[in-house]
């Protein structure tokens, strides 16, 4: 086992990787941005290193900084948690030479699972659907035109260099194609330095659920069920819940296989999750892999009851996987994230957080770094805490979720705790019967309602 893991991250999952390395009696190193000076991963960390200013090119992202303070600090393993390097297959090589442990896959899985097309491309291999479409860049609008009528509209054009829900567009005629492809292609290049463009068909009331993988380095792949995360605004999750409302056990089976037949093609190891499209007719089209641990990592640890960040160590460290395949899952579990923004206009809201009081009860779980007049810096993502809500069944799940909500007294900053009771109050979404769109309808409810009041 690790002698002393860094943290090369901040913020709720920094305190998580914490919290499992405190479990295992493995001593931690924080690394933390000017910014973060009065963090709880600071706080909480055995020793911590200063890594620069708050912003995170400077800081969270200095690979430099990071390799001198595992070194400095005797830390012999690096946890990414999620974002900032958590899919940089360079920072990984570095690690490597550095003899330094990665808590994550190797490199060049990393670097073919984290290419759109490469993932795509392996994923055809592995015998798991994809939905028709380019699969490489285009290279004209020709090549785009032919494409979307062999396909059929409507299409999506995707920004190859895009990511966190942003750089898509939905095109539903050839004369919208035309007119869209240039300006998708020129805003890809002003926003991510990289103008490449792929087209594939465009589902209209998908759902998008995940599978949680997990791999070992003696070749032992298992799956730990889906994630529903079809709750989303601007293509950003909100809410998730395991089990997901949509799968029957037969369809769980089916996508829980193909998401291991394509981690054993590519010789995964640790943590992975492998998102999918769902169509009506139970079709099912792979997405793309995150080859790290989740936002969302939680609501499978409350059903499931393993700890995927100490199983992520202990697979770094070399050891066998010994939980079966699609273990046996108990109750139901729901995650609602907590961000610093506006309920109504998402603005965010930075600020000092005057009260914060949290809920507590059965079947209620918080991951935050927040406290009582920490200041939520500007600089970073808005994600304040995670509530999570497990019970018997989903209904109770939602009432405790419910319960928890009214409970969690947040002054000081806006959050969007009122914009989530409103959606567990929504019927829809208590049926369980929602797509990808879910927002769009209920935005349009919420708007029908103001007007009849
Ligand atoms: P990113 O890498 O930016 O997160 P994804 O490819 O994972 O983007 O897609 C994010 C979301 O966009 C999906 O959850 C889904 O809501 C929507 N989406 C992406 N591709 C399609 C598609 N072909 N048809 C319908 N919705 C899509």
């Amino acid at each position: 086992m690790f002698r002393k893991i860094l943290i090369a991250n901040r913020g709720e999952i920094a305190l998580r990787i914490i919290q499992a390395c405190r479990e295992l009696g493995i001593p931690t190193v924080a690394v933390y941005a000017t910014a973060d000076r009065d963090s709880l991963h600071v706080t909480y960390a055995d020793e911590e290193v200063c890594i620069g200013p708050p912003p995170s090119g400077q800081s969270y992202l200095n690979i430099s900084a990071l390799v001198s303070a595992a070194e400095i600090t005797g830390a012999d393993a690096i946890h990414p948690g999620y974002g900032f390097l958590a899919e940089n297959a360079h920072f990984a090589e570095v690690l490597a030479e550095c003899n330094l442990a990665w808590i994550g896959p190797p490199p060049e899985v990393i670097r073919r699972m984290g290419d759109k097309a490469a993932a795509r491309r392996t994923a055809v291999e592995a015998g798991v659907p994809v939905l028709p479409g380019s699969g490489e860049p285009l290279a004209s609008l020709s090549e785009a035109r032919q494409l979307a009528a062999g396909v059929g509209f409507p299409v999506i054009l995707k920004a190859a260099a895009g990511g966190g829900g942003r750089g898509m567009r939905i095109v539903r005629s050839e004369a919208e194609l035309d007119k869209s492809f240039e300006t998708a292609s020129h805003e890809a290049l002003k926003a991510f330095g990289d103008g490449s463009i792929y087209l594939e068909k465009y589902l209209e009331e998908p759902r998008h659920i995940e599978f949680q993988v997990f791999g070992d380095s003696h070749g032992n792949v298992i799956h730990l069920g889906e994630r529903e995360c079809s709750i989303q605004r601007r293509h950003q999750k909100i809410i998730e819940e395991a089990p997901s409302p949509a799968l029957t056990p037969e369809l769980r089976e089916k996508m829980g296989e193909a998401s291991v037949r394509l981690c054993q093609h590519v010789g995964y190891q640790n943590a992975g999750t492998i998102e999918y499209l769902l169509d009506h007719d139970g079709s099912f089209y792979f997405m793309e892999m995150n080859t790290r641990i989740q936002v969302e990592h939680p609501v499978t640890e409350m059903v499931t009851g393993v700890d995927l960040v100490k199983l992520q160590i202990a697979i770094a460290a070399g050891e066998r996987l010994t939980i079966p395949s699609g273990l046996r899952h108990r109750g139901h579990a729901i995650e609602c994230r907590i961000n610093a923004e506006d309920p109504r206009t998402f603005a965010p809201s930075p600020g000092r957080l005057t009260t914060f009081h949290l809920p507590g009860g059965p079947g209620v779980r918080v991951d935050t770094h927040g406290y009582e007049d920490y200041v939520v810096p500007p600089h970073y993502d808005s994600l304040v805490a995670k509530l999570i809500a497990h019970g018997n069944d989903r209904e109770e799940a939602i009432a405790r979720m419910k319960r928890a909500l009214d409970f969690f007294v947040i002054e000081g900053i806006r959050t969007i705790i009122p914009l989530h009771r409103e959606i567990l109050r929504d019927p829809v979404f208590r049926s369980g019967r929602f797509s990808t769109r879910f927002m769009e309808g209920f935005q349009g409810r919420r708007a029908a309602e103001a007007k009849d009041q």
